[in-house]
């Protein structure tokens, strides 16, 4: 494996004092991690170096073509002090997944991992340590090529920043309303949906403005073909609980990202006994099971919120409040689970938990 070279700031800054004001990927630790790509060497000179800008040719390909895509994941502090990662060696493969996808090189998912974990060490101070913290690892990948011809990028850089963020729901689980795109589409079987490449949520932010605006936290996207078949909330996957049954839509489409968390909710879910299926779904069946009182529960997945319950789903005029727009019980079940897990409060069977050490 190639050494990381690691040079430390001068200047440390001030670590937020108040831990329940720390919001979502506004504050970044002293350090980051870089290194470049360049045909003909393949990826080089890794290293930790102080935070701060990025020199760019303003003709760099990402600012005008978007070859660029990401990672999220997240760094726990346990009551014992250990640092804990998430399934770290999900996200390094997804984002292979996406590199291919944008004919961005392939990285060494497992010296990534090591990256990650050589930045979380020497950024460890940052580390919240209020109930629900966590420190937001973005790992990224942009072209830099100084060329306006539309080719793949010869020249690159992937970097690793680090955010200290709050406790996503400071006011306990609360369930979100939602409501079904029916303009705009998030992705297309053939396209970048799978992946997260960085266009995918530059495409998304009208809906997402617009659902702002009536008063909705996120848009529930449909396929962009039939219109019909459901796909994903937001930046979340999306779950449904109808007559007992636990519903999630398949992959297969290629329209939909593969969430860790769907992942590891399935897996929970079927180690707990319930029954898990992972299918086409319709948005008429879903109105069709809330009219005759079938429909149970509804939740996102992802990194961030890891459960986002879903308390009213509108589509047109159809207003559905879901499990009287209080949290379900499986939701319930399954935050507590995986955020357990997460934080080393309960135990981990499934070997998910890597240690920082
Ligand atoms: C990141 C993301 C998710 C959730 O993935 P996790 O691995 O669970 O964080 C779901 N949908 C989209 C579009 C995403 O970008």
């Amino acid at each position: 494996m190639q050494e990381i070279k690691i040079t430390l700031t001068t200047s440390p800054k001030e670590k937020p004092a108040d831990q329940s004001k720390l919001g979502f990927g506004k504050i970044f630790t002293d350090h980051m991690f870089l290194m470049n790509y360049d045909e003909g060497q393949g990826w080089h000179d890794p290293r930790i170096v102080p935070y701060g800008p990025i020199p760019l040719d303003p003709s760099a390909m990402c600012l005008h073509y978007g070859q660029a895509d990401f990672e999220g994941m997240k760094a726990y502090r346990t009551a014992s002090g250990k640092i804990q990662l998430f399934r770290p060696d999900q996200n390094m493969a997804r984002l292979n997944v996406s590199n291919d996808r944008l004919c961005i090189p392939k990285i060494d998912e497992e010296f990534c991992v090591e990256a990650v974990k050589a930045l979380v060490k020497v950024d460890a101070d940052w580390i919240p340590t209020a109930e629900g913290t966590s420190l937001y690892i973005r790992p990224y990948i942009f072209a830099i090529d100084p060329m306006l011809g539309v080719h793949p990028a010869k020249h690159l850089i992937f970097a690793i920043i680090l955010s200290p963020v709050g406790a996503y729901y400071a006011a306990g689980l609360a369930p979100v309303k939602i409501y079904v795109e029916q303009n705009y589409v998030r992705a297309v079987t053939g396209g970048t949906g799978f992946t997260k490449a960085a266009a995918n949520y530059a495409i998304s932010m009208k809906a997402q403005e617009e659902a702002e605006k009536e008063g909705y936290a996120q848009v529930l996207w449909l396929d962009g073909v039939h219109r019909k078949y459901i796909e994903e909330v937001g930046a979340m996957n999306v779950f449904f609980v109808l007559n007992g049954e636990v519903i999630t839509p398949s992959l297969d489409r290629g329209s939909i990202l593969g969430g860790i968390t769907r992942k590891s909710c399935i897996e929970l879910l079927r180690s707990m006994g319930y029954k898990v299926t992972e299918r086409n779904l319709e948005i008429d069946e879903l109105i069709a099971a809330y009219d005759n009182g079938t429909f149970d529960e509804a939740f996102g997945t992802g990194t961030a919120a890891v459960i986002s319950p879903i308390g009213e789903l509108k589509y047109g005029d159809k207003h559905m409040t879901i499990n009287n727009g209080e949290i379900g019980a499986i939701s319930q079940k399954l935050y507590d689970t995986l955020t357990g897990i997460q934080w080393g409060k309960i135990e981990d069977k499934f070997g998910w938990t890597v240690e920082v050490k």
